[in-house]
């Protein structure tokens, strides 16, 4: 039975929202567990939106993370379609649009991230898209059938995840597809130049064309319509939609206004936390893409974008709000699938913090693992179409002692023997 004298609170209706909803329960907490979300959906996960469910093959009731029976059974009290517009932190309490005011013992912000947009002239056309809600990702996939259907081409600005994984998908339907990218190879940001290369050619040989180097510097329309988008090589390529594909930002506002810290912008930005995701408000949380946390294990702080992040940080800022002691030290992780390469990725290693990559593998074949080492510590260890390694990925990664990169190499040699 719910014991009406106190009330947490959950800003942000997503995987970090739902899950924190849910280990509330699970350690027994048995008073008020309110989660407001600003869609009209129930907390849904987003991998989906540009794999299985964009491509067709993954139905729109398996992307949610509960049944909606769910919420009622466990008294989870959801306000869906509601978003939260001030925090008064004196009051302790939050204020919905509709100028309800609900009070809170404490408080979780889940307010996740949303989709950079490109500032260039056109993006006001019809045919101008993003990707971050399932209301996206459907409208999406009824214009990639049509692409498919009358050989139409579609544009996507960045060759990240969501802008690779969106080629796969668009490709699949017969689209035409050009990917525009200001670095010289895609994924550079996470993975770095070395490896790069495997993607564009993995995308070039299913007939996606690359122009690296560049930007879009304008969408060409014509009553409304796009018709072509132009780059700053001065080339005009042919396009019927263009995806921006630009990255994300926190939803910060809320926690900002509310006067809370926030993480340097240059560094990612998002609401600043501890390794319990406390925020500089002992009674505030922030977990999953919104949260900034100072990562015991790397020494630095960090707003991880990503599935795994929410998964596991919205439980564990639910056990922190429960007095639990919480030291959220989870190695990154993520994975991405693009037609019949799979693959995980663990640690962080962007370019500038690692001197060497190391290969265990064939990379031709598309079957390896690849390691990311500062001084033969390993950084960061990605297994492409190489299954059950996580584990010994991340117990080298956690070690952080130096390894024999002869050895790591070696697929005769147990990746098990070689942590500490
Ligand atoms: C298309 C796509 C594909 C992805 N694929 C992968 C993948 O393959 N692997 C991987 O590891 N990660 C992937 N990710 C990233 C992963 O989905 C995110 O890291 C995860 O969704 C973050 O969860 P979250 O709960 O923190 O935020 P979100 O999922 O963004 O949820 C936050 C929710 O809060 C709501 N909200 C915000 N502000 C307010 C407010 N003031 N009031 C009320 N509600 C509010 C938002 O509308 C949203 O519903 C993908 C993301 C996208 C968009």
């Amino acid at each position: 039975m719910v014991d009406a004298d106190r009330t947490f609170v959950i800003v942000g209706g997503g995987l970090a929202g739902a899950k924190a909803a849910e280990t509330l329960r699970s350690e027994g907490f048995n008073g008020r567990v309110i989660l407001i979300g600003d869609e009209r959906e129930h907390p849904y996960e987003r991998p989906p939106l540009s794999k299985g469910f964009l491509a067709g093959k993954e139905e729109r009731d398996s992307v949610f993370v509960h049944e909606p029976a769910w919420y009622a059974q466990n008294d989870i009290e959801l306000h869906l379609g509601q978003i939260v517009t001030t925090i008064d932190r004196g009051a302790k309490t939050v204020r919905l649009g509709d100028g309800t005011v609900i009070q809170y013992d404490r408080l979780l912000l889940a307010t996740g991230a949303e989709p950079r947009r490109l500032d260039i002239p056109g993006t006001d056309l019809a045919g101008v898209h993003h990707l971050r809600r399932l209301a996206h990702s459907e409208r999406l996939k009824h214009v990639l059938k049509a692409l498919g259907r009358d050989n139409g081409h579609l544009v996507i600005s960045g060759a990240g995840w969501i802008g690779l994984e969106v080629a796969a998908a668009a490709r699949g339907y017969g689209a035409e597809v050009t990917v525009v990218e200001p670095e010289a190879t895609p994924l550079h940001n996470v993975i770095g130049p070395e490896l790069g290369q495997l993607f564009a050619d993995l995308h070039a040989e299913h007939g996606v064309r690359f122009h690296f180097g560049v930007r879009l510097t304008e969408i060409v329309g014509q009553d409304g319509m796009v018709l072509a988008a132009r780059t700053d090589d001065g080339e005009e390529h042919p396009a019927h939609d263009v995806l921006a594909a630009i990255g994300a930002a926190p939803r910060t506002s809320l926690a900002e206004n509310a006067g809370l810290a926030m993480a340097d912008r240059a560094h990612g930005g998002g609401i600043a936390v501890d390794a319990s995701l406390r925020t500089s408000d002992p009674d505030i949380f922030a977990a999953g893409d919104v949260a900034a946390v100072h990562h015991p294990l790397l020494g630095t702080r960090l707003r991880v974008e990503h599935w795994a992040n929410a998964l596991n940080g919205g439980p564990a800022a639910a056990r922190a709000k429960l007095d639990q002691d919480v030291s959220y030290d989870r190695v990154p992780y993520f994975f991405s699938d693009q037609y019949d390469l799979g693959l995980e990725y663990s640690g962080w290693a962007p370019p500038g913090s690692y001197d060497q990559v190391v290969i265990r593998g064939d990379t031709g074949k598309r079957e390896f693992i690849a390691f990311w080492l500062k001084e033969r510590r390993v950084l960061a260890g990605m297994n492409v179409n190489v299954w059950d390694v996580t584990e010994p990925i991340q117990a080298l990664i956690r070690g952080g002692a130096q390894v024999d990169t002869e050895a790591l190499a070696d697929p005769a040699v147990a990746l098990g023997s070689l942590a500490p």
